[in-house]
């Protein structure tokens, strides 16, 4: 009998390498899975607790350990792919060898233009937007903006992932992150932005 086989791939962020390897069905549903990057910096785990496997996965995007929960489907039948919390990308690709080493080999190119910052301009342009539309709301109140130095003269500079406020006056800047709905819930409840300048 050949035994069903089921591939693991993700993207190691100590050493930013694919990682793959294949585990048995029979396998996982006995012990779940451990894979170990080759450079032993990172570990993707799947832990399986009789109802739902605990993963455990290494992020070569972000480069935290993202924790999820699958149901044994997830894991045993067809492709699937987990992704990254914080930049809503898949990081983790499950199932069939050739699929994952396909998108395993996209998510290396992602990562490494991403590294050059060449992908795309925003991180995520629909809270990009919201986040530009509240700074301006902020800046539209009077007071709105300010610097610690007593200048009102700040300049915005959008990033991929954030827009910094600096001081024309003294050059203190703050970085407003705006990459997750979080970043836009914590700038929504506050009236007015003081730039840590000094007087
Ligand atoms: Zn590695
Ligand atoms: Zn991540
Ligand atoms: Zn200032």
């Amino acid at each position: 009998m050949r035994e069903e086989m089921r591939s693991f791939g993700y993207l190691c962020p100590s050493c930013k390498k694919t990682v793959q390897a294949a585990r048995s069905v029979f396998a996982l549903e006995a012990a779940g899975a451990e894979v170990e990057c080759s450079c032993g910096g990172s570990v993707l785990r799947a832990v399986f607790d009789g109802e739902r496997y605990h993963m455990q996965v290494p992020c070569g995007i972000c480069g935290e350990t993202h924790s999820a929960r699958c149901m044994p489907s997830q894991l045993l039948e067809g492709a699937s792919a987990l992704a990254c919390v914080k930049t809503k990308q898949f990081c983790c690709f499950i199932g069939p060898e050739g699929a994952v080493e396909k998108n395993l080999r996209e998510l290396a190119v992602l990562a490494e233009k991403e590294q050059r910052g060449e992908s795309e301009a925003f991180l995520d342009s629909v809270i990009m937007y919201e986040v530009l539309s509240e700074l301006r709301d902020i800046a539209a109140r009077p007071d709105g903006l300010s610097c610690g130095c007593g200048s009102k003269g700040i300049r915005m500079e959008v990033r991929r992932s954030a827009v910094d406020l600096i001081c024309a006056e003294c050059g203190a800047k703050l970085r407003i992150p705006a990459a997750a709905d979080q970043d836009l819930d914590d700038l929504c409840c506050r009236m007015k932005l003081v730039l840590p300048g000094r007087p």
